[in-house]
């Protein structure tokens, strides 16, 4: 067996990662997320993981929805680019001709045959860094020869039900760990444990967060994380930091949220909201 190195991730260990913008900056040096997911009735999902990429810092982002969510994008979140699948209820096809940096693909997907389909054609055809969450998750699960597809370092962030469909059950924490290792490894892969003190894993290398309560354990606060890693790695953070900060900067931006709403009234918009000041708090 080989020794795991844990560091804990606090505020002196992030600002090292941290990207200043100058003075004479223009968007196009944020990069373009691309945001891919929805089905009928969970387009929220896209709209909150495509403003939390916008409001991490990127440049542009564009959400790629089902045809049910071109409408309600454009009008809850106008600064979005937003690009609708042939289907009104699912995804069945990911074709764009936008070229974006990084991509952020699974928040409220479904798994409707057609969608798994077009999710594995997707995978064949791309190279850009991906993040992939939910039910993005839950296809690999199913489909496990899709994982040899992934780019290298794509950070898979499922929560707790998820990472089991994924890795199988486990016995206790250490088991758990063990397995979560073993996976990242054999696919070269990052993958999250969330829940409080959400560790990154890469390889025999475990990164446990600090910041963050349980305001979070609340719809939509997962799909916010997606956003705003994907939009890390959309600003040119390599994959790792894009994730260690990532988780960093949401679980900050929830705890300032708790001052105001409390854990009960928290919701994944508040978290969004907070970002601005979860940056400001570095300094
Ligand atoms: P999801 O279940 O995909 O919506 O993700 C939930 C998000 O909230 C993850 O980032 C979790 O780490 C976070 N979260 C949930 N419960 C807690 C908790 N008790 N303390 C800190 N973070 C939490
Ligand atoms: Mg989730």
């Amino acid at each position: 067996t080989t020794q795991t190195e844990v560091d804990l991730i606090g505020k002196f260990e992030v600002l090292p990662l941290y990207k200043p913008r100058d003075k004479f900056s223009h968007k196009g040096q944020f990069g373009h997320a691309l945001i891919i997911g929805g089905s009928y009735g969970k387009i929220g999902a896209v709209t909150l993981a495509s403003k939390a990429a916008l409001s991490s810092g990127v440049g542009l982002v564009t959400a790629f929805v089902p045809k049910c969510g071109y409408i309600p994008l454009q009008t809850s979140f106008p600064e979005a680019m937003v690009i609708s699948d042939a289907e009104d209820e699912f995804i069945s096809n990911i074709k764009f001709d936008t070229e974006p940096t990084a991509i952020g693909i699974g928040v409220g997907l479904g798994t409707e045959a057609k969608t798994i389909k077009a999710f594995e054609d997707f995978l064949k055809a791309n190279k850009k860094p991906l993040v992939i969450d939910a039910d993005g998750i839950n296809i690999l699960s199913k489909k496990k020869t899709l994982l040899k597809l992934l780019p290298q370092n794509t950070v898979l962030t499922p929560h707790p039900k998820e990472l089991e469909r994924l890795i199988g059950s486990w016995k206790n924490d250490f088991d758990k760990l063990k397995k979560v290792k073993a996976f990242s490894k054999k696919y070269n892969v990052i993958v999250l444990i969330k829940g409080a003190n959400t560790i990154t894993v890469i390889g025999d290398k475990m990164y446990v967060n600090s910041t963050g309560n349980p305001g979070l354990s609340t719809a939509g606060t997962g799909d916010v994380l997606t956003g705003i890693i994907t939009g890390l790695l959309t600003q040119g953070y390599d994959p790792l930091a894009a994730t260690v900060f990532g988780v960093y900067l949401h679980g900050r931006a929830a705890d300032i949220t708790v001052e105001d709403y409390g854990y009960q009234s928290l919701i994944a918009t508040h978290v969004i909201e907070a970002l601005g000041k979860a940056y400001i708090d570095l300094f």
